[in-house]
């Protein structure tokens, strides 16, 4: 078993280029709560009718759930430009 090589190979599978404004970026997950539709989607900036609109389900279902996981989605973090791009799933 090549142990000590799986490691040092590590930081570079999550090592990616910003889409946006090409820096280097991190690819990593970002984690909801544990129940179901926890991760939604409503396009604009945030409202408190959104935020009640969500308790009903009534937004765009985004992200994945796994066990032991929980609600999450994929996503790419770019220090340099400070965004989160975000994998939607299937
Ligand atoms: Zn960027």
């Amino acid at each position: 078993m090549t142990l000590g090589c799986s490691m040092s190979d590590e930081p570079q599978d999550h090592a990616v280029e910003c889409p946006l404004c090409h820096a280097p970026a991190v690819r990593g997950t970002l984690y909801g709560t544990d129940h179901m539709g926890s991760l939604q989607w409503f396009p604009g900036p945030p409202s408190w009718k959104d935020n009640l609109a969500s308790v009903m389900y009534a937004g765009r279902l985004v992200g994945k759930m796994r066990g032991g996981a929980g609600a999450y989605i994929e996503g790419i973090r770019c220090k340099s430009c400070k965004r989160l791009i975000l994998d939607e799933g299937s």
